[in-house]
């Protein structure tokens, strides 16, 4: 466990165009919830212990790195969990799923329809609402988004782009109010998902986080490899050389495809010479070994 870990990155790529590439190791944060999830808890869990609650309740797909990070917090930091999962439980859980059932996490599959309407499920499953603390699938709300202000304010030194990668968005819009507007800091956001909706998502989530507005972002849509959990072998074979070459595992939902969206824009000369350019290890590792029970062993 490393709380404030960055580590250089440097290749023929780096050198040619003549940019600074880090990383900043936020999947060592903490030794079970890795990343971006145990920044987007760690205010949330004070809310719930002050409310009194005693059950945390979430929403995920089989494979969240959310809902693995509630899961490890139960015991953890003595809460009942519960897991609401999209789709059917499939006959045999894979290593996301079996993880959180070994943490005591109690879970609900529903229907594809059912769960999108999540209102109505918490009262149908007849869970203990009184007594729960509810966080949104994929754990962004304004606590979430205070907590991931740390990624920036923990950090001893500036840098000219900070870049993350993004599912709802959270994370970034936690970063970029802790930059507040800091003219010479810019961050890029690499969006996980197809389509353009991202960029407008996160906008929203700073205006209802402290009613400001942010000039100094920007989404990148064009590295989704085709959509959400969606890979190429290029790449995988991007993944297996940067952790060949850097020792530094990379995961292929989120981080991965930032990493090979970095180092595809400086080949094209994005960056400027000399720029000092900070990744964001968010973390989801845990999700590795479902990814290779499922599509084999393409990872080294
Ligand atoms: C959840 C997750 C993200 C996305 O974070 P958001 O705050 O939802 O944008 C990025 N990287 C990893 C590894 C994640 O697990």
């Amino acid at each position: 466990m490393e709380k404030n870990r960055i580590d250089r990155i440097e290749t023929d790529l780096t050198k040619a165009n003549q940019v600074e590439l880090w990383m900043k190791r936020e999947d060592l944060v903490h030794p079970v919830i890795a990343g971006n999830k145990w920044r987007k808890l760690f205010y949330n869990l004070a809310a719930a212990k002050e409310q009194g609650k005693t059950h945390l309740i979430s929403f995920g797909g089989a494979y969240s790195n959310h809902i693995h990070a509630v899961a490890a917090a139960g015991p953890l930091y003595q809460f009942k969990t519960i897991g609401i999962i999209r789709g059917e439980r499939p006959a045999v859980l894979n290593p996301t799923l079996q993880f959180v059932e070994k943490q005591g996490m109690r879970l609900h599959f529903v229907s594809r329809s059912a769960y999108r309407n999540k209102t109505t499920l918490l009262e149908q499953l007849n869970l203990p609402l009184a007594t729960s603390y509810i966080l949104p699938e994929g754990g962004t709300n304004k606590l979430a988004i205070k907590g991931c202000q740390a990624i920036i304010t923990s950090l001893t030194e500036g840098f000219d782009y900070y870049c993350v990668c993004c599912g709802t968005g959270g994370t970034m819009a936690g970063m970029i109010t802790a930059l507040a507007n800091d003219p010479a800091r810019q961050v890029i956001g690499f969006s996980a998902l197809k389509g353009d909706f991202l960029r407008k998502e996160v906008a929203s989530l700073m205006i209802d986080f402290n009613g400001r507005k942010y000039e100094n972002w920007k989404m990148n849509g064009d590295y989704h490899f085709g959509g959400y959990a969606k890979h190429t072998m290029d790449l995988i074979d991007f993944m297996n050389e940067f952790k060949q070459t850097q020792n530094i595992p990379l995961d292929p939902i989120y981080t991965g495809k930032m990493m090979y969206g970095i180092f595809d824009l400086i080949g094209q000369g994005y960056f400027p010479k000399g720029a000092k350019i900070l990744a964001i290890h968010t973390g989801g590792l845990q999700g590795l070994a479902g990814f290779q029970a499922r599509f084999g062993a393409l990872l080294v």
